[in-house]
Protein backbone atom coordinates (compact mmCIF):
# COMPACT_ATOMS: atom_id res chain seq x y z
CA UNK A 1 0.00 0.00 0.00
CA UNK A 2 3.05 2.64 0.65
CA UNK A 3 3.46 5.10 -1.61
CA UNK A 4 -0.07 4.37 -3.31
CA UNK A 5 -2.60 6.85 -3.64
CA UNK A 6 -5.89 5.99 -1.62
CA UNK A 7 -8.47 7.97 -2.48
CA UNK A 8 -11.15 6.25 -1.06
CA UNK A 9 -13.15 5.53 -4.09
CA UNK A 10 -12.40 1.93 -5.14
CA UNK A 11 -12.05 1.14 -1.72
CA UNK A 12 -14.82 2.55 0.12
CA UNK A 13 -15.21 1.32 3.69
CA UNK A 14 -18.40 3.70 5.00
CA UNK A 15 -20.90 2.14 6.48
CA UNK A 16 -24.04 4.25 6.23
CA UNK A 17 -27.51 4.50 8.13
CA UNK A 18 -29.23 1.46 7.85
CA UNK A 19 -26.87 -0.93 7.63
CA UNK A 20 -27.09 -0.38 3.94
CA UNK A 21 -25.02 -0.83 1.04
CA UNK A 22 -25.75 2.55 -0.08
CA UNK A 23 -27.67 5.52 1.21
CA UNK A 24 -29.78 8.13 -0.98
CA UNK A 25 -31.57 11.33 -0.17
CA UNK A 26 -34.15 13.01 -2.15
CA UNK A 27 -33.86 16.55 -2.47
CA UNK A 28 -36.51 19.19 -3.37
CA UNK A 29 -35.32 22.69 -4.10
CA UNK A 30 -38.64 24.58 -3.66
CA UNK A 31 -37.71 27.39 -6.67
CA UNK A 32 -40.41 29.21 -6.62
CA UNK A 33 -41.47 31.95 -7.90
CA UNK A 34 -38.46 33.69 -6.23
CA UNK A 35 -35.76 33.14 -9.23
CA UNK A 36 -37.95 35.27 -11.61
CA UNK A 37 -38.74 38.03 -8.79
CA UNK A 38 -34.68 37.73 -7.78
CA UNK A 39 -34.27 38.36 -12.14
CA UNK A 40 -36.86 41.56 -11.42
CA UNK A 41 -39.33 39.50 -14.05
CA UNK A 42 -42.83 39.93 -13.37
CA UNK A 43 -43.77 36.01 -12.53
CA UNK A 44 -46.64 35.83 -14.81
CA UNK A 45 -47.94 34.30 -18.07
CA UNK A 46 -44.55 32.82 -19.50
CA UNK A 47 -42.50 33.83 -16.42
CA UNK A 48 -45.10 31.98 -14.08
CA UNK A 49 -43.05 28.84 -13.87
CA UNK A 50 -41.99 29.08 -10.41
CA UNK A 51 -45.51 29.63 -9.74
CA UNK A 52 -46.58 26.29 -9.94
CA UNK A 53 -44.11 24.69 -7.35
CA UNK A 54 -46.34 26.06 -4.48
CA UNK A 55 -49.58 25.16 -6.31
CA UNK A 56 -48.63 21.55 -7.40
CA UNK A 57 -45.27 20.38 -7.48
CA UNK A 58 -44.70 20.85 -4.02
CA UNK A 59 -48.14 18.93 -2.84
CA UNK A 60 -47.60 16.19 -5.45
CA UNK A 61 -44.09 15.54 -3.97
CA UNK A 62 -45.16 15.11 -0.31
CA UNK A 63 -47.85 12.82 -1.47
CA UNK A 64 -45.19 10.89 -3.23
CA UNK A 65 -42.88 10.51 -0.52
CA UNK A 66 -45.87 9.12 1.87
CA UNK A 67 -46.72 6.54 -0.48
CA UNK A 68 -42.70 6.09 -0.63
CA UNK A 69 -42.19 6.11 3.02
CA UNK A 70 -39.25 8.55 2.70
CA UNK A 71 -37.89 11.70 3.83
CA UNK A 72 -36.96 14.45 1.69
CA UNK A 73 -35.03 17.28 2.10
CA UNK A 74 -36.68 20.79 0.58
CA UNK A 75 -34.35 23.28 0.16
CA UNK A 76 -36.23 26.42 0.53
CA UNK A 77 -35.60 30.01 -0.18
CA UNK A 78 -36.71 32.86 2.02
CA UNK A 79 -38.67 34.74 -0.56
CA UNK A 80 -41.09 31.89 -0.96
CA UNK A 81 -41.26 30.90 2.49
CA UNK A 82 -42.25 34.23 2.94
CA UNK A 83 -45.40 33.90 0.84
CA UNK A 84 -46.69 30.23 1.12
CA UNK A 85 -45.97 29.57 5.26
CA UNK A 86 -48.43 27.38 5.08
CA UNK A 87 -46.78 24.81 2.73
CA UNK A 88 -43.34 25.37 5.04
CA UNK A 89 -45.33 24.22 8.32
CA UNK A 90 -46.84 21.19 6.08
CA UNK A 91 -43.46 20.17 4.56
CA UNK A 92 -42.31 19.89 8.14
CA UNK A 93 -45.62 18.47 9.92
CA UNK A 94 -45.33 15.58 6.99
CA UNK A 95 -41.93 14.86 9.10
CA UNK A 96 -39.25 16.18 6.21
CA UNK A 97 -36.23 18.40 6.45
CA UNK A 98 -36.33 21.88 5.48
CA UNK A 99 -32.68 23.84 4.11
CA UNK A 100 -31.75 26.91 3.30
CA UNK A 101 -31.49 28.07 -0.24
CA UNK A 102 -31.00 31.85 -0.75
CA UNK A 103 -33.09 34.77 -0.43
CA UNK A 104 -34.17 35.06 -3.85
CA UNK A 105 -32.12 32.27 -5.83
CA UNK A 106 -29.72 34.26 -5.80
CA UNK A 107 -27.88 32.89 -8.80
CA UNK A 108 -24.87 35.56 -8.29
CA UNK A 109 -22.20 36.39 -5.70
CA UNK A 110 -23.88 38.53 -3.64
CA UNK A 111 -20.36 39.81 -2.47
CA UNK A 112 -20.69 41.51 1.13
CA UNK A 113 -24.42 41.23 0.85
CA UNK A 114 -24.30 37.64 1.63
CA UNK A 115 -24.19 37.64 5.37
CA UNK A 116 -26.85 39.60 5.96
CA UNK A 117 -28.84 37.64 2.74
CA UNK A 118 -27.75 34.34 5.18
CA UNK A 119 -28.95 35.70 8.32
CA UNK A 120 -32.62 37.36 6.61
CA UNK A 121 -33.32 33.57 5.00
CA UNK A 122 -32.42 32.06 8.64
CA UNK A 123 -35.04 33.99 10.26
CA UNK A 124 -37.64 33.43 8.40
CA UNK A 125 -37.10 30.02 7.89
CA UNK A 126 -36.49 29.51 12.14
CA UNK A 127 -39.85 30.60 13.51
CA UNK A 128 -41.89 28.68 10.93
CA UNK A 129 -39.98 25.22 11.09
CA UNK A 130 -40.08 25.94 15.16
CA UNK A 131 -36.75 24.87 14.34
CA UNK A 132 -33.13 26.74 13.21
CA UNK A 133 -32.64 24.82 9.57
CA UNK A 134 -29.04 23.33 9.85
CA UNK A 135 -28.47 22.67 6.31
CA UNK A 136 -27.61 25.41 3.41
CA UNK A 137 -27.30 24.42 -0.90
CA UNK A 138 -25.80 27.81 -2.90
CA UNK A 139 -28.42 28.84 -5.43
CA UNK A 140 -26.86 29.38 -8.34
CA UNK A 141 -23.48 27.68 -6.87
CA UNK A 142 -21.68 30.20 -5.92
CA UNK A 143 -19.87 30.16 -2.35
CA UNK A 144 -16.98 31.63 -0.79
CA UNK A 145 -15.00 31.39 2.74
CA UNK A 146 -17.27 34.35 3.58
CA UNK A 147 -20.16 32.20 3.18
CA UNK A 148 -18.84 29.02 5.00
CA UNK A 149 -17.75 31.64 8.20
CA UNK A 150 -21.72 32.93 8.18
CA UNK A 151 -22.92 29.64 8.38
CA UNK A 152 -20.70 28.56 10.97
CA UNK A 153 -22.02 31.53 13.06
CA UNK A 154 -25.18 30.50 12.69
CA UNK A 155 -24.84 27.13 13.47
CA UNK A 156 -25.04 25.22 10.68
CA UNK A 157 -23.79 21.20 10.21
CA UNK A 158 -23.64 20.91 6.62
CA UNK A 159 -23.25 22.40 3.13
CA UNK A 160 -24.67 20.76 0.51
CA UNK A 161 -22.95 22.38 -2.63
CA UNK A 162 -19.73 21.11 -3.85
CA UNK A 163 -19.49 19.28 -6.87
CA UNK A 164 -15.62 17.63 -6.65
CA UNK A 165 -16.10 14.31 -4.93
CA UNK A 166 -19.10 12.01 -4.52
CA UNK A 167 -19.16 11.18 -0.66
CA UNK A 168 -19.16 13.26 2.25
CA UNK A 169 -16.28 14.82 3.55
CA UNK A 170 -15.15 16.86 6.28
CA UNK A 171 -12.29 18.97 4.91
CA UNK A 172 -12.52 21.49 2.45
CA UNK A 173 -11.53 25.36 3.13
CA UNK A 174 -9.83 26.56 5.94
CA UNK A 175 -13.43 27.50 7.73
CA UNK A 176 -14.55 23.71 6.93
CA UNK A 177 -10.99 22.35 8.41
CA UNK A 178 -11.82 23.40 11.26
CA UNK A 179 -14.52 20.59 10.91
CA UNK A 180 -17.39 22.39 11.67
CA UNK A 181 -19.10 21.50 8.70
CA UNK A 182 -19.47 18.50 6.58
CA UNK A 183 -19.89 18.48 3.05
CA UNK A 184 -22.49 16.56 1.17
CA UNK A 185 -21.54 16.87 -2.21
CA UNK A 186 -24.23 16.87 -5.08
CA UNK A 187 -24.13 16.50 -8.99
CA UNK A 188 -25.67 19.14 -10.69
CA UNK A 189 -24.86 17.15 -14.22
CA UNK A 190 -25.86 13.98 -13.97
CA UNK A 191 -27.86 13.56 -10.63
CA UNK A 192 -30.45 16.97 -11.27
CA UNK A 193 -33.24 17.46 -13.41
CA UNK A 194 -32.03 20.65 -14.71
CA UNK A 195 -29.61 19.93 -17.48
CA UNK A 196 -32.20 17.30 -19.22
CA UNK A 197 -35.03 19.33 -18.93
CA UNK A 198 -33.73 23.33 -19.03
CA UNK A 199 -30.65 22.35 -21.87
CA UNK A 200 -31.87 19.01 -23.46
CA UNK A 201 -36.10 19.05 -23.08
CA UNK A 202 -34.90 14.97 -22.83
CA UNK A 203 -38.02 12.60 -21.98
CA UNK A 204 -38.89 11.18 -19.22
CA UNK A 205 -38.07 8.06 -19.92
CA UNK A 206 -34.56 8.32 -21.20
CA UNK A 207 -33.93 10.74 -17.53
CA UNK A 208 -35.49 7.50 -15.51
CA UNK A 209 -33.10 5.11 -17.87
CA UNK A 210 -29.78 7.41 -16.83
CA UNK A 211 -31.06 7.90 -13.28
CA UNK A 212 -31.11 3.84 -13.10
CA UNK A 213 -27.58 3.70 -15.08
CA UNK A 214 -25.97 6.32 -12.24
CA UNK A 215 -27.60 4.25 -9.15
CA UNK A 216 -26.45 0.71 -10.35
CA UNK A 217 -22.88 2.53 -10.73
CA UNK A 218 -23.08 4.46 -7.34
CA UNK A 219 -24.27 0.70 -6.17
CA UNK A 220 -20.95 -1.30 -7.13
CA UNK A 221 -19.24 1.55 -5.27
CA UNK A 222 -21.42 1.19 -1.84
CA UNK A 223 -21.97 4.77 -2.28
CA UNK A 224 -23.83 7.79 -1.53
CA UNK A 225 -26.91 8.99 -3.92
CA UNK A 226 -28.07 12.57 -3.85
CA UNK A 227 -30.72 13.83 -6.45
CA UNK A 228 -31.79 17.09 -6.94
CA UNK A 229 -35.16 17.87 -8.03
CA UNK A 230 -36.92 20.93 -8.85
CA UNK A 231 -40.97 20.72 -8.28
CA UNK A 232 -41.56 23.27 -10.90
CA UNK A 233 -42.78 23.13 -14.24
CA UNK A 234 -39.97 24.41 -17.28
CA UNK A 235 -36.87 22.82 -16.58
CA UNK A 236 -38.40 20.98 -13.67
CA UNK A 237 -39.76 17.81 -12.38
CA UNK A 238 -43.50 18.88 -10.76
CA UNK A 239 -45.60 17.58 -13.71
CA UNK A 240 -47.32 14.43 -13.74
CA UNK A 241 -45.10 12.41 -15.64
CA UNK A 242 -41.74 13.97 -14.20
CA UNK A 243 -42.55 13.22 -11.26
CA UNK A 244 -44.12 9.78 -12.02
CA UNK A 245 -40.27 8.54 -12.53
CA UNK A 246 -38.85 9.87 -9.64
CA UNK A 247 -41.91 7.49 -7.66
CA UNK A 248 -39.92 4.88 -10.44
CA UNK A 249 -36.36 5.45 -9.30
CA UNK A 250 -37.27 5.31 -5.83
CA UNK A 251 -38.79 2.08 -6.29
CA UNK A 252 -36.38 0.32 -8.02
CA UNK A 253 -33.72 1.11 -5.78
CA UNK A 254 -35.95 0.25 -2.74
CA UNK A 255 -36.83 -3.03 -4.64
CA UNK A 256 -32.38 -3.56 -4.62
CA UNK A 257 -32.69 -3.67 -0.68
CA UNK A 258 -29.55 -2.44 -0.87
CA UNK A 259 -30.19 1.33 0.13
CA UNK A 260 -31.64 3.28 3.07
CA UNK A 261 -33.26 7.11 1.67
CA UNK A 262 -32.34 9.38 4.65
CA UNK A 263 -32.55 13.16 5.02
CA UNK A 264 -29.39 15.43 4.52
CA UNK A 265 -29.72 16.46 7.94
CA UNK A 266 -29.40 12.69 9.02
CA UNK A 267 -26.95 11.99 7.09
CA UNK A 268 -24.61 14.89 7.97
CA UNK A 269 -25.25 13.83 11.91
CA UNK A 270 -24.22 10.03 10.99
CA UNK A 271 -20.94 11.38 9.32
CA UNK A 272 -20.05 13.89 12.02
CA UNK A 273 -20.44 11.35 14.64
CA UNK A 274 -18.25 9.27 12.18
CA UNK A 275 -15.97 12.46 11.42
CA UNK A 276 -12.54 10.31 11.00
CA UNK A 277 -14.42 8.19 8.71
CA UNK A 278 -14.84 10.93 6.17
CA UNK A 279 -11.87 12.91 6.93
CA UNK A 280 -9.95 13.21 3.32
CA UNK A 281 -5.98 13.87 3.74
CA UNK A 282 -5.88 15.74 0.43
CA UNK A 283 -3.22 18.14 0.32
CA UNK A 284 -3.96 21.41 1.54
CA UNK A 285 -5.64 22.72 -1.42
CA UNK A 286 -5.65 26.61 -2.86
CA UNK A 287 -9.33 27.90 -3.04
CA UNK A 288 -8.08 30.79 -5.24
CA UNK A 289 -10.70 33.36 -5.82
CA UNK A 290 -14.40 34.11 -4.34
CA UNK A 291 -16.62 32.06 -7.26
CA UNK A 292 -18.19 28.79 -6.98
ZN1 LIG B 1 -32.25 26.22 -6.55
Amino acid sequence: MSGRLDSGITTRTHEWPGGKRCVAVLTVDFDGDCREVGRKETPLGKNSHGRYSAKCGVPRYLDLCDELGIKATYFVPGYDAEKHPDLVREIIARGHEIAAHGYVHEGWDPGEQEPALLKKSHDILTPLMGKPPRGWRSPGGSKTEVTMRTLIDLGYVYDSSEKDYDLPFTAHGPADRENKLITLPNNVSSLDDYPFYRVSYTPPSEVLAHWKEEWEAIRAENGFFDLTVHPRVGYGSGSPARVGIIRDLVKHMQDSGDVTFVTLEELADWCIARRDAFARDWEQENIGGTHG
